[in-house]
């Protein structure tokens, strides 16, 4: 079968948007390669006509890194090319790896791990985001408070650069010199990239190149505007012998901080019996709008979302019971049938924790659809604040939106300080004053000592905020670092730095 072009493009192409919906240019043709050979044949032909090239995954993303803002381009989706999962390999210390093409959706990653009592542990809310995308964007998900984005989880990746060179990247292979990266591609060229030693927020981050680490942390997180990620190799923990997930209510949206502030704290002492995995909050005005969970209290203005995991030793019921006394000291909403104990929804089988994770994954699809509705783009902040920062950043969304006038709603990943503000507007009006307002927050979390993007990226929407946290100095050195791999800047330009 002939590699899939399409040209003309016509400018309302399903492949010209993202989820942020936003637009920007008409590219001269769209690629849907099906294997390692045509990608690299497209890469080849866009050098010989100085084209520029963008690359696509799932097109989840909600920066709009993936869609292109030159016309002078080619777009490749990775729609066609080919989605392979290995085999899970157990490892002595109980632990395991797997390997993933690009394409590969994080569900069929899940699946495939779970499937050997295993599992991975970022679990972005997205599953049909591709490996590839998501290791572009270093996502992270409702467990990144105990595990991390999925950066901390890649072992080992392939990429090809702009110039169709592809090479093995693997953790811990770094010999070089002190003030660069060296690596050789398959062809045999050797790349020097610089390191670099910028300081970056204390808290959850996905703003610009990883600074520190390894080469191959430079290149989980860059947006694809170093390279193209064709397979991965990925760390998988075991499943936990005793897995929780809980949603509990409260009647304010105060109360449910201050339970989350004392949970997180003892969720991270080693001797405490609590540990979840995650604390996630939803607030109230989408309790509120949103289609109700079943099982939630009327008077609910608050929900926090937790999974327990641990072994049997405790038991089973001690687990419950510590919880439910820190759910109840924090006046969460108890049960009217035993008042001695909060009215809890718990998943005790796969079937209610995957009506748990689609109650969970509804919340963004629904903002989406609303978002799309509206006829107006998508603003929602992915900012993130150092932990003694949590309460002002609470007081910060309230303080500047509540006066507003306008439709907002916040929920997010409360045990790292990393909420969603989505914005709703439906006028011009109503969108220029969102757009002030959503400066005002990034240059407030900025001040704080936080990040404009914990997990979505930069893309091409939040470049304005990305300069405004980053100094020009650091913007040079991570584009000297694009620079060393991609010298023409034909790969994602417009993505992270504005076009030169
Ligand atoms: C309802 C909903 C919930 C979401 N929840 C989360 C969440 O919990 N956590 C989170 O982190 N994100 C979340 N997202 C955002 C999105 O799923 C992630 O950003 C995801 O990483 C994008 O993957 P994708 O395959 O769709 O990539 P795309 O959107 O197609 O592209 C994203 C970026 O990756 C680059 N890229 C794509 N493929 C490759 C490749 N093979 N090599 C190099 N670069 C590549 C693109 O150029 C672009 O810069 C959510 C989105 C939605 C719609």
């Amino acid at each position: 079968m002939s590699m899939q072009v399409i040209t003309p493009v016509p400018a309302d192409s399903d492949f010209l948007q993202d989820e942020s919906r936003w637009r920007y240019a008409v590219p001269q043709r769209i690629v849907f390669p099906s294997s390692e050979a045509e990608l690299r044949q497209v890469l080849v032909q866009a050098q010989a006509e100085q084209l520029a090239v963008y690359v696509q995954g799932a097109k989840t993303g909600l920066t709009a890194g993936s869609i292109p803002s030159r016309a002078d381009s080619i777009l490749i989706s990775f729609r066609d090319y080919p989605a392979r999962v290995g085999a899970v390999r157990p490892l002595s210390t109980g632990w395991a790896r797997i390997e993933a093409s690009a394409a590969v959706t994080l569900r069929q990653l899940d699946e495939a791990a779970q499937s050997q009592g295993f599992i991975f542990p970022p679990n972005p809310t997205e599953m049909s985001a591709m490996v590839g995308g998501s290791l572009a964007c270093n996502a992270s998900g409702s467990r990144s408070f105990a595990f991390g984005p999925l950066r901390s989880w890649t072992q080992r990746l392939r990429v090809m650069l702009v110039n169709g060179e592809t090479v093995w990247i693997k953790r811990g292979q770094d010999d070089g010199p002190v003030s660069h990266f060296e690596f050789i591609s398959e062809r045999g060229t050797t790349y020097c990239v610089p390191k670099l030693n910028y300081t970056m927020p204390r808290c959850k981050q996905a703003a610009g190149y990883y600074s520190g680490g390894d080469l191959i942390d430079l290149f989980v997180g860059s947006e694809g505007t170093l390279g193209i990620i064709l397979e991965a190799e990925f760390e998988l923990r075991p499943l936990p012998a005793l897995r929780l997930p809980m949603i509990v209510f409260f009647n304010s949206e105060d109360a449910a901080h201050l339970f989350i502030l004392e949970a997180r704290q003892r969720c991270r002492d080693a001797a405490d019996i609590l540990k979840s995995v995650q604390i996630e909050f939803i607030g109230e005005a989408i309790l509120k709008a949103f289609p109700r969970l079943a099982g939630m209290p009327d008077e609910a203005c608050a929900a926090v979302m937790l999974e327990h995991w641990g072994d049997h030793s405790a038991g089973e019921e001690a687990v419950l019971l510590a919880w439910s006394e820190l759910m109840l000291k924090h006046g969460a909403i108890a049960d009217p049938s035993d008042p001695s104990f909060p009215q809890l929804l718990l998943a005790t089988d796969s079937t209610r924790r995957k009506a748990f994770e689609a109650f969970r994954h509804h919340i963004p699809e629904t903002m989406n659809r609303m978002v799309a509705e509206s006829g107006f783009p998508k603003l929602a902040t992915d900012c993130a604040v150092p932990d003694l920062m949590y309460g002002e950043v609470v007081d910060l969304y309230r303080r500047l939106l509540n006066p507003s006038g306008l439709t907002w709603f916040y929920f997010g990943h409360a045990g790292d300080n990393h909420f969603h503000v989505n914005i709703l507007t439906h006028s011009q009006a109503e969108f220029d004053l969102a757009k002030q307002l959503y400066r005002q927050l990034c240059e407030a979390v900025i001040a704080m000592g936080g990040t404009v993007s914990a997990e979505h990226g930069i893309g091409k929407n939040k470049i304005p905020y990305f300069n405004l946290m980053y100094s020009d100095t650091v913007r040079q050195q991570m584009q000297a670092v694009k620079k060393a791999v991609d010298p023409s800047g034909r790969l994602n330009p417009g993505t992270l730095f504005a076009h030169a």
